[in-house]
């Protein structure tokens, strides 16, 4: 698999670039964003991209990849920058990495988004179903079993987990969500969509299945 990283800063690629040509990928590396829009290719399968870059912003070289090509992108932000997260998901960024992360953090996530494909069309008959953590997501019935028995979730609630199923392991952001299951990008859906996943949680039974990314959105732990 080719990973693009983009990123100013030499020592860090160059040690990113040893760590994932070890775990058995090939990689390519950009130090601007004009480099990565420029090297980025068909056979590019996930792009890291720094939002910190000399000559433009890691946001706007993300919208431009998004122009044109459905590659799968992971920004990696400082810590204190939120904001910075929430517009490089709303910039078609498909997960992120805090800085300083851990390379193995790294490649989970590089995994997480590779797995799916794009577009996802919406109630897929490709994938019948997904288990995780002794929870069974039928998509074609519209079913959820937690330990082998039923769950009672109402239409809405089952939306938010297919959602969510769809990309086990990656967050999704909360407009997203939003757009998916009440066909709108009217934010006034926050709060409802707040109360459906903490109704989602009880009848799981198990809390920490749907992780909250505050600001950001909603992550399904990995299958
Ligand atoms: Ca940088």
């Amino acid at each position: 698999m080719k990973i693009l990283i983009v990123e100013d800063d030499e020592r860090v690629s160059d040690a990113l670039s040893a760590f994932l040509r070890q775990a058995g990928y090939t990689t390519v590396c950009a130090a601007s964003g004009a480099a990565a829009l420029e090297v980025l290719g068909s056979d590019t399968e996930a792009v890291l991209l720094d939002l910190g870059l000399p000559d433009m912003d890691g946001i706007d070289v993300c919208r431009r990849i998004r122009g044109f090509s459905g590659v799968p992108i992971i920004v990696a932000t400082a810590r204190s920058h939120v904001e910075e997260r929430i517009k490089g998901l709303h910039a078609g960024a498909d997960d992120f990495v805090v800085k300083p992360y851990d390379v193995r953090e790294l490649v989970a996530r590089i995994e997480a988004v590779t797995r799916r494909t794009r577009p996802l069309p919406v109630d897929s008959g490709e994938a019948a179903g997904l288990t995780v953590d002794g929870v069974y997501i039928d998509f074609r019935n519209r079913l959820v079993l937690a330990d082998g028995g039923p769950v009672e979730l109402t239409p809405k609630e089952f939306d938010i987990v297919a959602v969510l199923a769809r990309y086990p392991g990656v967050v999704v952001p909360r407009d997203r969500i939003i757009r998916e299951v009440w066909g709108t990008d009217w934010s006034g859906f926050n709060r409802s969509l707040e109360v459906h996943v903490g109704s989602i949680r009880r009848k799981l039974g198990r809390p920490s299945l749907i992780a909250t990314l505050r600001g950001v959105g909603y992550r399904l732990a990995g299958a």
